[in-house]
């Protein structure tokens, strides 16, 4: 698996780029009608739009158009596109002039093909009226069914259907949605029960009724009246009976809930761009809800939980379009069907793989059987867990599906890392007793503290705990919550409801539909049969087989990482396979070198296996973190004086030499990058007195000498204060005391009983003038030829320094011209680049991401408009000076896939990054490349 690192690119090529720039995320300002005169999309017979649009009509508009085109049997309909929303928002929420007669004409030539009319008294044409954004962003926007109904075409309904109580039924679905979220009819406090719902409850109690199902034509009318009262005494305002006035409201509440709060948070943790808006879908109702050869169902071409190709869904009998998904049913699995109604079975298995052989890629989709006849609802590329992006992506390829680096490109570089996550460990978890299964939704294994709320989820996690969040059923209001936790767990819906998608998509462990848990509330515990589980105790779930356990149940590591120990054999684990064939993939096309940031032999040995080509980083400060020797640093620390530091650096001389003799020895050869101390003074010094005191007693001083030496060297600013550099500058014998320790482990693993080939490459930390790094390397040439001289060997390493002020970066022609290599340190570059402190921005990054200033926090992904021209510019100067200069980058950046393919892009010839991480920026460079 060695590999080459990235070549640095000709000048030219890495200038000639045009300037990566964050993506916008605020709603476009145009005040002018949208470019394209075209309002409207049409799909059915007539079909204007196919899968390439989905930037115009969104996903959904997009793949019905696309769906339509290869013959599936798609309810005919048309699609506004999402020009339309940017010009709603930048005009105060009116419409482009002739989108009126847009729509009239899309509803015009739906009429003509199904040969009704919109607002018929006698056989009224109904439609859906759906979102849809160019990424699916599942339930966080509103939907409108069954529009069209009103006092009269109820009637027509029910004699044209001749069945009134359908006909009703509708009516009170479609009154209810459109109160809610048209009108705003909804719950005024946490507490209040949606009022909709109440109504219904109090008319079930009063007729006798337990389900929706036992009620009758004449109970759904009573309904449909006592809704409309509310409605009237809610708002004040009738509920609008012309069929067009709900048409515009249903359009206007669609484009609306692209603002709402739950997609603001959804596109925020997605980086999705606010401009891109959504489309509206205005397409023919159909009924699953039409009796027993009837069903709505949401089915994946294969196994979005592991993968497997294998048809994987399911459908409710006489049930409409939301249903399945907001899981207020547990659904039937899909097998069922070809017992139900084998014909819609027989063709949903042929619409599988026109599906898949059409699209390349698992689908997700929505169908509706009326009568017996199936419709295909929409279709989209499914979401999936990080194992079965890595499964379906292995198996499509060899199914020729997808060549390799397709299958590269759809395997998000994050998911890779759901293949490392631990699981129970076995011993522990077969003493364990499950009080209750449910479905396994999202694969992995979680414990913590049970919350019933999002709000107390985001309480515990503020405080550092662990939850696993319980709910009936998740709604996205649940969104933060689950963000929050380690696992979710819902008592009702099925795979595919709300819990499930997100979790899955989360990578978060998810139990749902676990229907013998009995969740209250109100006394915030739940139950299963007398086992009583209070808020704050705690449980483990299991997302992969769907058990749920008392207590915490200590987790292990997963099949690979026990592969990669030996501990396994890789014959004997499929995933582990799966993982190798993706990273050999990785490895083909990547340019980018991989290395780890890693500061001890354990960390170094975790990162080779899983694929690291060298050390990046090699924090010296953090080698002394360990037992006592915090003591002797900070004795060098507190020292007065030069005797007193350099007696203190010579305790600290065989600590860092061993250290760096077993982190040599473990990387066997591969290149290792060491940074010279760079301690910002406060992560060193006791904070307390009590920690003074006990310092003092170790030292052998006094309490008064450790408080005053604390006091002067405290910093108001230490991260802008002594260290970096400026400690090897202002005390030399630091720079000799450390290179002297490399430089002595070189010698001794070179002549060591197994010979180990070693490459250091010693690194000074935060120069911004390259005198700085003038005086430091001086003193490491020094002790290296003294070592070679005391030792009588001959090895070889380089200097080079980190870029990590911006001064640095737009003097690296200067500092190019003394280093051997550059590495980039983007944490102390954004840090002093934007100004902004690496320890106290949590303070304000939340709110910067809501008012849109920062897309994502520039601490976890590069700021590649701001911080990221100053990598370019050090990147352009350092080379222009020395062509083929090695360039990395070692801040947490590394670790960050959008962040790696920026690096990829200016050249750079490796990455680092933490040793978990390094999968994944395997993977990350890989697309980057391609
Ligand atoms: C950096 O600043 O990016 C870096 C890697 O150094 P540190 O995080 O140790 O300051
Ligand atoms: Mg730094």
């Amino acid at each position: 698996m060695a590999k080459k690192e990235n070549k640095p690119k000709a000048k030219k090529q890495a200038s000639s780029k045009k300037s990566p720039v964050a993506k916008k995320s605020s709603v476009k300002t145009s005040k002018k009608s949208p470019k394209s005169v075209k309002y409207t999309y049409l799909f059915g017979k007539k079909t204007d739009g196919d899968a390439k649009m989905r930037n115009l009509l969104g996903g959904k508009g997009a793949n019905l158009a696309e769906m339509a085109r290869i013959g599936l049997p798609v309810p005919p309909g048309f699609t506004i596109t999402t020009e339309v929303c940017a010009y709603f928002y930048a005009n105060g929420k009116k419409y482009p002039t002739a989108l009126a007669a847009s729509v009239k004409e899309g509803v015009a030539s739906v009429e003509k093909q199904m040969g009704k009319l919109f607002g018929d008294a006698s056989d009224p044409l109904l439609f859906s009226v759906r979102s849809g954004a160019r990424e699916s962003m599942p339930g966080m926007m509103d939907t409108i069914l069954n529009l069209g109904l009103n006092d009269q075409t109820v009637e027509g309904l029910a004699a044209k259907t001749s069945n009134p109580r359908f006909a009703y039924d509708c009516y009170r679905r479609f009154i209810q949605m459109y109160g809610d979220v048209v009108m705003g009819v909804q719950a005024r406090t946490e507490a209040e029960t949606e009022p909709f719902h109440e109504v219904m409850e109090g008319l079930k109690k009063e007729v006798g009724a337990v389900l929706d199902t036992d009620l009758d034509v004449e109970n759904l009318k009573e309904l449909v009246s006592r809704y409309k009262a509310l409605i009237k005494e809610r708002t004040g305002k009738q509920f609008p009976q012309d069929v067009y006035e709900q048409l515009w409201g249903a359009i206007g509440a669609v484009f609306d809930s692209w603002m709402n709060e739950r997609a603001i948070i959804y596109r925020q943790k997605y980086g999705i761009p606010a401009d891109w808006g959504t489309a509206v879908n205005v397409q023919t109702m159909v009924f699953g809800n039409k009796g027993e050869t009837s069903a709505t169902g949401v089915a994946f071409t294969r196994d979005p939980a592991n993968g497997e190709n294998v048809f994987y869904g399911e459908y409710l009998i006489n049930a409409q379009g939301e249903d399945v998904v907001a899981g207020v049913r547990t659904p039937h699995k899909i097998a069922m069907l070809s017992k139900e109604m084998p014909k819609a079975y027989k063709e949903l298995l042929a619409i599988r793989s026109k599906l898949e052989r059409h699209f390349r890629d698992m689908q997700d989709f929505e169908f509706t059987i009326e009568e017996n006849k199936l419709y295909m609802l929409q279709t989209r590329n499914g979401k999936r867990t990080g194992l079965s992006a890595v499964r379906i992506a292995v198996e499509m390829n060899k199914e020729r599906l997808m060549d390799e680096k397709t299958a590269v490109g759809k395997i998000p570089a994050e998911s890779i890392s759901s293949l490392l996550v631990p699981v129970f460990d076995p011993a522990a978890v077969k003493k364990a007793k499950p009080i209750a299964k449910g479905l396994n939704a999202g694969p992995g294994a979680a414990t913590g503290k049970v919350v019933f709320s999002a709000a107390m989820a985001e309480l515990e996690n503020s405080k550092g705990s662990k939850t696993i969040l319980c709910r009936e059923e998740t709604s996205p209001e649940d969104l933060r919550g689950m963000i929050a936790s380690e696992g979710i767990l819902t008592s009702r819906g099925g795979v595919s409801s709300h819990a499930a998608l997100v979790a899955r998509q989360m990578g978060k462990v998810c139990v749902c539909g676990a229907s013998s848990i009995h969740v209250d509330y109100a006394k915030h515990l739940m139950s299963v049969g007398d086992i009583v589980v209070k808020e704050g105790d705690y449980i483990s779930i299991d997302g992969t087989t769907g058990e749920i356990f008392l207590g915490e149940i200590p987790t292990v590591d997963s099949e690979v990482v026990r592969v990669l120990n030996g501990k396994m054999k890789p014959a004997k684990s499929y995933t582990y396979q799966l993982f190798e064939t993706v990273m050999k993939w990785a490895d083909k096309y990547r340019k980018l070198g991989i290395r780890t940031n890693a500061d001890s032999p354990a960390q170094a040995k975790s990162a080779l296996l899983l694929g690291a080509e060298g050390i990046g980083l090699c924090r010296t400060e953090h080698m002394f973190f360990e037992g006592d020797r915090i003591d002797s640093m900070r004795r060098m620390i507190l020292a007065s004086d030069t005797a007193e530091r350099k007696a203190a650096l010579a305790e600290l001389l065989p600590y860092q030499r061993s250290d760096f003799e077993g982190i040599f020895k473990a990387m066997d050869g591969h290149p290792v990058t060491i940074r010279l101390l760079d301690p910002p003074l406060h992560e060193f010094l006791p904070h307390d007195s009590a920690a003074r005191n006990a310092l003092a007693e170790k030292l052998g001083v006094s309490s008064e000498f450790v408080a005053e030496r604390c006091n002067a060297l405290k910093e108001q600013n230490p991260m802008l204060g002594h260290r970096g550099c400026r400690l090897g500058n202002s005390y030399p014998e630091i720079t000799e005391m450390q290179a002297r320790a490399i430089f002595e482990a070189v010698a001794k693993v070179m002549k060591g009983r197994k010979p180990v080939k070693v490459m250091p490459e010693v690194m000074v930390p935060l120069v911004g003038f390259v005198q700085e790094l003038k005086f430091q390397v001086a003193i490491i040439h020094r002790v290296a030829a003294e070592v070679m001289k005391e030792k009588g060997v001959k090895f070889s390493y380089m200097v080079g320094t980190m870029i990590e002020i911006p001064r640095g970066a737009i003097t690296a022609d200067e500092i190019a011209e003394v280093a051997d290599f550059f590495s980039f340190g983007t944490n102390d570059l954004t840090q002093t680049g934007l100004g902004m402190s690496r320890d106290d921005s949590g303070s304000f990054l939340g709110k910067y991401k809501e008012l849109d200033i920062l897309a994502k926090n520039p601490f976890a992904s590069i700021d590649q408009a701001g911080i990221g021209q100053l990598v370019k510019i050090g990147v352009e100067k350092g080379r222009g000076v020395k062509p083929k200069l090695k360039i990395g980058v070692c801040g947490e950046h590394g670790g960050d896939p959008e962040s790696i393919r920026f690096f990829n892009d200016v050249g750079l010839n490796y990455v680092s990054c933490s040793p978990p991480r390094v999968p994944v920026a395997r993977l990350a460079a890989a697309q980057a490349a391609i």
